[in-house]
């Protein structure tokens, strides 16, 4: 059934269930919605279909019946890089290892600004497709071609422009960072649809740490998001630990490679330790983290660090044959805010490159480790919300005990997930993580709340 056409008025959803990464679950449920136009949905009674009969406000409601799905918050997508949509799904060359990837990657990423925002489009649709109204992006082009990318304005979270800039090339990337930040206002909001500006260095083996610290220094000044790729591959381990392998060659293929960058690395310091200095500077989004010792799951517990863990993608690149399975429960079971993201549709399975949904990752993760379905789901809206400066309450559906007012709450968006291919009896989480159906949008796709100039 399409969705209705009219964004404003009251919606009620009867469906076989309903749950959020609180914990809070139940089946069957209802939920009644208040829609003023596209940014705004409002949770104005979940709970038993009876209970939300006696409502005031339900006999109004335009009544929609999904009596085989499961309703959950709108999801969020920590780790995403959407300007690499065109390329599409592509095999991973063991050969040429991770090192090769990123050069396959830099020669097939989109020049020009329009391809760019056609890719950025399509990557856009593809997580509105999995079920994510909150997204922390990567960009790559600065924030000319950022804005033209990202000004849609359906998505909220975080776009993060990338630096990239060591030996040689440091300091021009640091004149070039301290001018865009000149020009545009980093943080949010800003025009940039529901989007805050951060900054991402792109990794120890890319960005320098004075790169890192200006980063970081701006990005604390205008209380914007900060983010980094950190600890993903044997090949960055090798060149931080030890100052050589794969990547030292081809730093030094592109006449980078200097006496000075060759004494910042090599000193034995694993990749979180090389940078727990800006990790303790500032709260910062680091992606991947497969390469963690114990000592490493400390230092970041003793930081403010969230990990984006994007589990398709290290199994794509096999880092579990390096450093063993990903510490994902170790890092929550320390409080380290664990998120989820799919990272880019390159590293995708074809056959789900339809979406970029962290719905996706929550079943990996569920086939591969029963790891809590609960935890799952937070990972994937609290955790997320909490990493991208959201508010995570936009990410829940109930609060415990409440009893909703006129006012409701506001949410980012209500999916459901049709479970009709599983067993009813199950937990209705679990229906969730063993369905294979698509997340559907209801009442409808959001749009980000455009809170100035969008
Ligand atoms: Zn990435």
């Amino acid at each position: 059934m399409n969705p209705p056409d009219a964004l404003d008025g009251l919606f009620r959803i009867d469906a076989a269930g309903c749950a959020d990464g609180t914990g809070f679950a139940l089946a069957p449920a209802s939920l009644l919605l208040r829609c003023s136009g596209p940014a705004r949905l409002e949770v104005l009674a979940v709970g038993s279909p009876e209970a939300v009969s006696r409502h005031e406000a339900a006999g109004g409601a335009c009544r929609l019946q999904r009596p085989h799905s499961i309703l959950l918050p709108a999801l969020v997508n920590a780790h995403a890089h959407l300007d690499l949509t065109h390329i599409g799904p592509q095999p991973f060359d063991q050969q040429g290892g991770f090192t090769g990837w990123i050069g396959m990657i830099r020669e097939r990423r989109a020049s020009g600004i329009l391809p760019g925002i056609q890719s950025v489009r399509r990557g856009v649709g593809l997580c509105l497709m999995g079920g994510a109204a909150a997204v922390g992006d990567i960009v790559a082009g600065g924030p000319e071609a950022a804005q033209a990318q990202l000004r849609d304005g359906r998505l909220s979270g975080a776009a993060f422009l990338e630096l990239l800039g060591i030996g040689p090339r440091e300091p021009v990337a640091i004149e070039r960072v301290r001018s865009w930040a000149a020009d545009i206002r980093l943080g949010g909001p800003n025009g940039w649809g529901g989007l805050a500006v951060g900054l991402q260095p792109h990794a120890p083996y890319s960005a320098g740490m004075k790169l890192y610290q200006v980063a970081a220094d701006l990005c604390r000044a205008a209380h914007a998001p900060f983010a980094t790729h950190l600890a993903e591959s044997r090949d960055e381990h090798e060149l931080v630990a030890e100052g050589r392998g794969p990547l030292r060659d081809f730093l030094d293929s592109l006449g980078l490679w200097t006496t000075s960058l060759a004494s910042c690395f090599g000193r034995g310091l694993s990749p979180v330790q090389f940078l727990y200095p800006v990790l303790r500077a500032i709260p910062t989004l680091a992606a991947h983290v497969n390469d963690c010792s114990d000592d490493d799951l400390n230092l970041l517990a003793q930081t403010r660090t969230s990990v984006v863990y994007c589990p398709r993608s290290a199994s794509y690149f096999g880092h579990h044959a390096d450093f063993g399975p990903h510490r994902y429960q170790d890092m929550l079971s320390v409080g380290i805010n664990v998120c989820l993201g799919t990272d880019s549709i390159v590293n995708l399975p074809p056959q789900h490159a339809d979406r970029l949904s962290t719905l996706d990752e929550m079943r990996f993760l569920w086939a591969r480790d029963r790891f809590n379905p609960a935890k799952l789901l937070a990972m994937a809206t609290i955790h997320g919300a909490l990493s991208l400066g959201l508010d995570p309450n936009r990410f829940t559906l109930a609060t415990p005990g409440a009893a909703y007012g006129g006012e409701g709450r506001r949410v980012a968006g209500i999916i459901g997930v049709d479970a009709s291919d599983t067993d009813p009896a199950l937990h209705p989480l679990i229906r969730v993580l063993e369905s294979c159906s698509l997340p559907e949008w209801l009442p409808l796709p959001p749009e980000a709340a455009m809170e100035e100039g969008g």
